[in-house]
């Protein structure tokens, strides 16, 4: 019998079987369920509907509760959609929610935190789950958010559903899946200072496109990928949906395992590799000496060209955010570019969680806690004439028009983010391309799309950014 990849060892022990194959329905025992402010109240809402008014979700510490879309805004739909999470929260005594606890119940915009610190809050789900001891190898995760394939980086199964599955999991901890098949992505040498994992992915989508990898595992393997830090294949998996993937996964390392060690809230979980002679539907392979940092031109995410192509492309706005583009790790690449230099356009930078703008303050260029003397991540950017705003998943997915750093009008904007589908960012005349933290970085010194090899000559060292 052929050998098994992850993600079909990890679906087989939790439909207690010894084997799966692709195409094979199973029924899953699920280990976390995560939900947020904008599919909670929906989901809860067919969570009482099926099991009752008075059920209790199948186990309060499998739970996560983690409010993260529309927050900063005045809209009071919104403010009431918290409310609902909070109400649930307390009618099933659930652990693990995270509040934004300056959201009041009164109207207007509500301030945010003044320090990271000290809020419940954290911000985008995706960061939150495996800073807050959330995500394993091994583990099954589901998330009412197609971004849920994030935490794949982590060696484990896991994957966005909609609102009437996350209700059924709610309920009996279990869901119903077709398993799989694998398609490998093999990068080889070590990553350049001029790339990240950004551009490794618009790379795949480009080659295989949006529908390249519909209801398929994508594995990122090879030294290429060990060569990027946690945070950076964070990236990579992310960004699987884009090109209609069920779920992205990562080998486990030595920095996946000095992670969730330290993070884990379970002390238990158990790793899974491919075998050997596991069966791919489908390989390629790149040697990452050779590739060129990238965009993904509007409106698409597979509509691939070069940084330097784009060279004329002139642009109103740069966007540094979300759970693709607003890690530690991303907020490092941007800043040492902008180090000591002024953008050219209004350039927006919004942190993935609270742990990130706190370590934006605590951290220097380097990744490592800086000296009294010494400039952290945020002086630099506001020294660049960034604006700051509180984290979250701010104008990523538009939001209400009050949105920080939403597309009003019909700009152009060089962004981090994962999705650049007409409107995604705001308004649907404006348009978005897709980059890389560094390329963001060096457009809006320029004001046009400018390939980072003009400001990147050395590697840009993140210590233990976004690790400890
Ligand atoms: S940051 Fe953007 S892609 Fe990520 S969860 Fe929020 S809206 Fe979705």
């Amino acid at each position: 019998m052929a050998g098994m990849t992850m993600t079909e060892k990890i679906l087989a022990r939790h439909g207690g079987k010894k084997s799966v194959r692709p195409g094979e329905n199973v029924w899953v025992d699920v280990d976390v369920l995560m939900t947020h402010d904008v599919c909670g109240p929906g989901t809860i809402g067919i969570f009482h509907e099926k099991f009752g008014r008075n059920a209790k979700v199948w186990d309060g510490n499998k739970v996560v509760i983690v409010p993260d879309h529309y927050i900063f805004t005045a809209d009071e739909k919104c403010h009431r959609n918290i409310q609902i999470l909070r109400d649930f929260v307390r009618e099933q005594g659930l652990k693990y929610y995270y509040d934004p606890d300056f959201v009041k119940n009164e109207p207007g915009m509500p301030n945010p935190y003044k320090d990271p610190t000290k809020t419940n809050y954290k911000g985008v789900c995706h960061k939150a789950l495996p800073e807050e001891g959330h995500v394993r190898p091994g583990e099954i995760l589901l998330g009412t958010d197609s971004h849920t394939c994030t935490a794949g980086a982590f060696g484990q199964f896991a994957t966005g559903v909609g609102n009437t599955d996350a209700a059924f999991a709610l309920g009996t901890g279990k869901t119903w899946l077709k398993v799989p098949p694998t398609m490998k992505f093999t990068f080889h040498g070590q990553i350049p200072a001029y790339l990240t994992a950004k551009d490794l992915i618009l790379a795949v989508i480009g080659e295989i496109g949006v529908d390249g990898a519909t209801y398929r595992t994508m594995y990122f393997a090879g030294e290429g990928i060990s060569s990027l830090t946690l945070e950076d294949r964070m990236t990579l998996t992310n960004m699987a949906i884009e090109a209609g993937g069920k779920n992205g996964v990562c080998d486990v390392d030595e920095k996946t395992l000095q992670y969730v060690r330290k993070r884990s809230n379970v002390p238990h979980w158990q790793v899974e590799r491919d075998d050997p002679d596991a069966q791919y539907i489908y390989e390629h392979e790149w040697d990452l000496g050779t590739l060129e940092p990238l965009v993904a031109k509007p409106h698409s995410p597979d509509n691939k060209d070069t940084a330097y192509n784009c060279r004329d492309v002139k642009l109103d706005r740069a966007y540094v955010g979300s759970c693709t583009g607003g890690k530690i790790t991303d907020m490092i690449f941007a800043a040492n570019i902008l180090k000591g230099n002024r953008v050219k356009i209004e350039t927006y930078v919004v942190p993935g969680s609270t742990e990130v703008h706190a370590d934006m303050r605590r951290l220097n260029l380097r990744g490592v806690p800086k000296d009294n003397n010494e400039k952290s991540i945020e002086d630099v950017l506001l020294d660049a004439g960034c604006k700051l705003g509180p984290s979250g998943c701010a104008a990523c997915l538009g939001g209400p028009s009050d949105t920080f750093g939403r597309l009003n009008n019909a700009e152009v904007c060089i962004s981090t983010t994962n999705r650049n589908f007409p409107g995604r960012m705001g308004s649907t005349k404006s348009s978005v391309y897709l980059a890389s933290p560094l390329t963001v970085a060096a457009s809006a010194l320029t004001g046009r799309i400018t390939d980072p090899r003009d400001y990147v000559s050395a590697p840009i060292q993140t210590g233990t950014a976004g690790v400890m």
